[in-house]
């Protein structure tokens, strides 16, 4: 046996067996790894994968968020961000100002812009269209990432009237490069009812990015953990997206956040932050079950940078983005910066033991502007 193995629990030997093997783990492992508190034991056996796919190199992006309005028809029981128009914290950004505040991000060189906003209830459709267009015009280069399923479902029924497939050609054709992860938070209905009433269903996530796969076109997956759901709950979610990846092979990367309690609704309020601990065993959980997924994240934006950098050894391969601006999180009360520099995510890297690499929205390796490395298999499965 060797050294590695004799580090690894009894219980959880089988699925260190399998992950080395090359199989594919159960639901009932994965809820085996959930209940296991040997954080290194689960970080070694998530590393076997991190490994295998990215060897020892860790990769961010230089990228630019934009939240375009905050203004928002729903009112989920965790969201800080959402307003009503009335509301003191509500906000709409001018297309003009959004252009400005892009171009102000291409002077330092970003190659994406992550645009999310409210489901906003009387914006109409040529404003999106215009904005789209707009950024596209300001550098055909620049990668545009935009909206989560929940607003592509919004555009649809409520602003362009039209099935989502239309909407997500019309949205490509007037630029989107890729639609976000967010809005998954967990896909078990009875915790949705209880933290974001109204919101699309699970299934309704999952359509909205088959259909932007069946496209041709990529997208992330997300989960918003640590709050009143179970580790069976979130082996139920990574079940439903490596189902789909499956089918599609249309996820690039899984990006897990914590729960921000501060600035949810009172019913929600009480509950601790997701320890350290946590977030790193669900991160490597995540790593060991997604196993057709090329890339798991850490996001610093909820972690912390230190703690994400530690993440890249239990099975992380990715620090997210520069952001330059972030609001969700720190509307909800996050204490972490709400951007960080390329010296600053290389560094953290760096300390890990990790190669750092700058990559575009694929995850392809990139030098400056240049493409260094292939990227990861992007055929999509019809
Ligand atoms: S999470 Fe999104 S959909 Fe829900 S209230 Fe907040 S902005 Fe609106």
């Amino acid at each position: 046996m060797s050294f590695a193995a004799k580090l690894i629990p009894l219980s959880l030997r089988p699925i260190y067996e399998k992950v080395l093997e090359g199989e594919r783990i159960t639901d009932s492992d994965a809820e085996l790894l959930y209940a296991s508190n040997d954080l290194n034991a689960l970080g070694s056996i998530a590393n076997i994968l991190r490994e295998r796919k990215n060897g020892n190199v860790a990769t961010y992006i230089h990228n630019q968020y934009i939240n375009y309005s905050n203004v928002c028809i729903l009112a989920c029981q965790f969201c800080a961000f959402g307003a009503r128009k009335r509301d003191a914290h509500a906000f709409e950004l001018s297309i003009d100002e959004v252009v400005e505040k892009v171009r102000a991000g291409l002077t330092t060189g970003i190659t994406e812009v992550h645009m999310v906003g409210g489901l906003h209830p009387t914006l109409p459709g040529d404003w999106y269209l215009e904005l789209l267009t707009k950024l596209r015009a300001l550098d055909p280069a620049l990668f545009l990432k935009a909206f989560t399923a929940v607003e592509i479902r919004h555009l649809a029924e409520r602003v362009f009237r039209k099935p989502i497939r239309d909407t997500l050609v019309m949205l490509r054709e007037a630029g989107l490069g890729a639609i976000t992860g967010g809005g998954a938070e967990i896909f078990d209905p009875a915790v949705r009812d209880k933290i974001c009433r109204g919101k699309e269903s699970a299934e309704e996530w999952l359509e909205v990015h088959r259909i932007w796969h069946e496209l041709g076109m990529r997208s992330t997956a997300t989960m918003l953990f640590g709050h009143i759901e179970n580790h069976a709950q979130r082996v139920d979610h990574l079940r439903r997206l490596r189902g789909l990846q499956d089918e599609t092979n249309g996820f690039t990367g899984f990006i897990p956040f914590a729960f921000e309690p501060e600035g949810a609704r009172p019913e929600l309020k009480h509950i601790p932050y997701a320890t350290a601990h946590e977030a790193l065993k669900n991160l490597a959980v995540s790593r060991i079950y997604l196993d057709n997924f090329d890339h798991i994240t850490a996001y610093w934006v909820s972690l912390g940078l230190p703690l994400a950098a530690v993440a890249l050894n239990y099975g992380v391969d990715d620090l997210h983005g520069t952001i330059r601006e972030e609001k969700i999180f720190h509307m909800a009360g996050a204490t972490t910066p709400q951007a960080q520099t390329i010296s600053a995510m290389e560094k953290a890297i760096r300390e890990a033991g990790r190669e750092p690499m700058q990559r575009d929205t694929w995850y392809r390796r990139i030098s400056s502007t240049a493409v260094v490395a292939q990227p990861p298999e992007l055929a999509l499965k019809s």
